[in-house]
């Protein structure tokens, strides 16, 4: 077929999904990278954001917590630290976690990890923002 290619995503738990898809863009550390069929073979750190995909030109949103990417021979491949669809997401236990992490970064104690905090407030965002069905 023409114009896909296969995305697979993979977490700990397990997989979680194997699709032909038309475009995806990935959360990449450096910026999004987004992967169309054919792409140049590549290897990349994820950061903890939303991998939005493409089938048929229905888009899905897939919250991840960072991980790493490898394009090669029409095929990508997504190694999730974890990863939830949008409608698998409980958002009153993100929100809670976003606002634990506000107030650790607000506080700065000497004892704040400050780039944990930031990372748990970044993990809590990309899942709100997955499961809000009104964002892009
Ligand atoms: P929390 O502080 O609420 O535990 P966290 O960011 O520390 O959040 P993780 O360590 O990233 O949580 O994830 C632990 C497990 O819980 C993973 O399996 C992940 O998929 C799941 N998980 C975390 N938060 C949510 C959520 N809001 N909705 C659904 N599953 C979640």
């Amino acid at each position: 077929m023409a114009g896909v290619f296969t995305f697979h995503v993979v977490s700990p738990e397990g997989n979680v999904l194997k699709e032909d898809i038309e475009f995806v863009i990935l959360p990449g550390v450096n910026g999004e990278l987004g992967i169309l069929p054919n792409h140049a073979p590549l290897i990349a750190a994820l950061d903890a954001g939303v991998i939005h995909y493409t089938i048929n030109g229905t888009k899905t949103k897939l919250a991840i917590s960072g991980g790493f990417a490898e394009v090669s021979d029409n095929k990508a491949t997504v190694l999730a630290d974890t990863a939830e669809f949008g409608e698998a997401i409980d958002v009153p236990r993100a929100l809670a976690a976003k606002e634990r992490a506000e107030k650790r970064l607000a506080e700065k104690s000497a004892d704040t990890d400050i780039r944990r905090a930031e990372y748990a407030l970044r993990r809590a965002i990309a899942r709100i923002n997955a499961a809000d069905s009104k964002r892009d």
